[in-house]
């Protein structure tokens, strides 16, 4: 795949789908931004106005379009250990690097590009922060973001050997940090939250090594579509591309190629029933919207038809799985996955599923004990953040063994 710029985003969206990644690099297709990203970009954009000293806290309070972000620009606020010392660090920081790190003003001419929402000198140690608006109880490490802006860093602090990368969750409030220290240029030390260590070596910084050893896996990878639960929640919400424009939607089995290709509105007349519920399924897969309730009765049939095949062959694939180990499409693994996953008792799983429905939220809010007015008086975003917070922290922590797509750090466990 042609790939110009690394950054930190095009490697976790590669690592998902690299035909997404292509048409977004390549093909000037616009991303779809969801609404939890323009959540995080508002929280971004005003803390690092008023942290500056661009504006006041005042100002940026009365900025906010989306009401959640005030709630959260405060706890940011108040939350932040290093308030008092916010002028000594740089917000936002654009690091644009050459592929031997050298720092580039002009960054139209880097091939790597990392962006610090906070970065500053503090006390003999490099502190980089990652403001995380996560709904609390879902924080989550990626150390892969985390050596990719260490790396960025030290290219622009090169005489400094200690680093503290922290992700900092205003809404819980906690800040998770990692120290990197740098005992010679070609070992690196990481000492996490719980003290545990973790010694990276190569060559040369071991940290700028995987990101040029990632660009050029990136760039001699074919961008091939990669089905898998992202696909229906990307970041949050679907896929831009599904069912409209992914290929794999031209890809369709056999069973669907000799389906007769009939112009809009269809006419179904001198078709058998099995074409007639292919011609009306490819029909509307194609964005044909004029339906009747014959051609949304055929359809549907398709539907059926073809789900009951997926899931046959599915579970064909996750036997033989089980017994042969996971199986690759492009970068990603599917296969068996043991987590940790939250255990609820019964009576509080009847009890979410009855904040879910509707009308049940005073049984429900009595069943967890939270008061039915403050629960009444919640918004759609906060009443979703209470349940999530409730299977969180109700949960007792069980061992389940789920099919899934292998993530990276158990596909590296495993060797594979
Ligand atoms: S629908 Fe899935 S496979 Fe298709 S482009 Fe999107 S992420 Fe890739």
């Amino acid at each position: 795949m042609k790939l110009n710029r690394y950054s930190k985003s095009v490697d976790a969206n590669f690592s998902m789908c690299p035909w997404k990644t292509d048409q977004h690099r390549n093909h000037g297709v616009k991303e779809v931004m969801g609404d939890a990203a323009k959540l995080g970009i508002e929280l971004h954009d005003l803390r690092a106005s008023c942290a500056s000293g661009q504006r006041s806290l005042e100002d940026c309070l009365q900025a906010v379009t989306i009401p959640e972000v005030a709630d959260w620009l405060n706890k940011a606020v108040a939350n932040d250990e290093f308030w008092s010392r916010r002028h000594e660090f740089d917000y936002e920081k654009r690091i644009a690097l050459s592929l031997d790190g050298k720092v580039l003003k002009d960054w139209r001419r880097c091939e790597v590009m990392v962006i610090l929402d906070r970065i500053g000198l503090i006390d003999g140690v490099v502190e980089i922060e990652d403001l995380k608006s996560n709904t609390p109880g879902f924080e989550r490490d990626n150390p892969t973001e985390r050596d990719t802006y260490v790396a960025a860093a030290r290219k622009l602090y090169p005489d400094q050997d200690r680093f503290r990368f922290s992700y900092f969750y205003p809404r819980a409030p906690k800040r998770v940090a990692w120290l990197y220290t740098y005992e010679t240029e070609n070992r690196v030390v990481v000492t996490g939250p719980k003290g545990e260590t973790e010694t990276h070596e190569a060559d040369t910084d071991p940290l700028w090594k995987r990101i040029i050893d990632r660009l050029a896996e990136i760039r001699a990878t074919e961008p091939v579509p990669t089905p898998g639960a992202h696909c229906t929640n990307w970041y949050g919400q679907p896929c831009q591309f599904l069912g409209n424009g992914c290929p794999l939607g031209d890809q369709l089995p056999e069973i669907l190629r000799d389906v007769p290709v009939v112009e809009s509105p269809l006419d179904l007349d001198g078709l058998n029933h099995r074409e007639k519920v292919w011609t009306a399924f490819v029909h509307l897969l194609a964005g044909d919207d004029h339906i009747t309730p014959e051609i949304a009765s055929l359809a549907l049939q398709g539907v059926q038809q073809l789900s009951g095949a997926v899931k046959a062959v599915d579970k064909v694939l996750r036997s033989w799985s089980s017994r042969n180990g996971p199986i690759a499409i492009g970068p990603s693994e599917w296969g068996y996955v043991t987590t940790l996953k939250p255990g609820i008792k019964s009576r509080k799983v009847t009890a979410l599923k009855m904040i879910h429905g509707s009308g049940g939220w005073k049984a429900a809010a009595k069943a967890v004990n939270i008061s039915p007015s403050s629960v009444k008086r919640l918004g759609k975003r906060e009443y979703g953040d209470l349940c999530d917070v409730i299977l969180h922290v109700c949960g007792e922590q069980v061992e389940e063994t789920v099919w899934q797509e292998v993530p990276d750090d158990l596909r590296e466990m495993d060797g594979g």
